[in-house]
């Protein structure tokens, strides 16, 4: 596909970042080329419409979810609802802790986002281990989401993600 193509050939990658032995994927220069994120959004709205076209909510993950999260939903026509790293939402949360390489984070949603069984898709720019999403949709059904699918940019296949997630996900680009 020639624009999947057009988007994939904008992402850079960079050896040892943030730490040694990580290849980090940046998905900034597509946004700074006006032709290839308008492509980009297109792609990701085709896709939603044809696999989740009674989707009711978009929900993004802090931070780079909300890159693409509230253009997408625009585009729908329907809302928006951050998860944010824990201490940044006002008023009443739910929280969900999860495991990194090194410690604990935690996320959390406003306990207002979602309503009872409302129709979700969770967006991110990428996959890598699968934690962060996993922990996304645990906050969500705790909120009393119903996950129609996880949505992200970029799947790093070799550290298989999905796996670790229990929802169905969907990818643009794979590495
Ligand atoms: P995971 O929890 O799946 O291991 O990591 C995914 C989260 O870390 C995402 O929120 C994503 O933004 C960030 N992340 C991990 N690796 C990369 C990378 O190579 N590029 C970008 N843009 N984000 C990454």
């Amino acid at each position: 596909n020639k624009r999947l193509e057009e988007v994939k050939s904008l992402v850079s990658a960079h050896p040892d970042f943030p730490k040694k032995g990580v290849l980090f994927r940046n998905i900034f220069p597509v946004l700074r080329d006006v032709h290839g994120f308008k492509t980009l959004c297109d792609l990701i709205v085709e896709h939603i419409k044809s696999t989740s076209p009674d989707v009711e909510l978009i929900v993004g993950l802090d931070s780079r979810g909300f890159l693409f999260g509230p253009i997408i939903a625009q585009l729908l026509g329907i809302g928006f609802a951050p998860v944010r790293k824990s201490g940044k939402l006002p008023g009443e949360t739910y929280k969900v802790s999860y495991k990194l390489e090194y410690g604990e984070d935690s996320f959390e949603i406003e306990k207002s986002s979602i309503k009872q069984d409302q129709k979700i898709l969770i967006i991110d720019d990428l996959i890598a281990t699968g934690g962060s999403m996993k922990a996304a949709c645990e906050l969500v059904e705790k909120a009393g989401g119903n996950i129609l699918q996880c949505f992200v940019v970029i799947e790093l296949n070799c550290l298989n993600g999905r796996d670790k997630v229990n929802k169905p996900v969907h990818s643009l680009l794979t590495y």
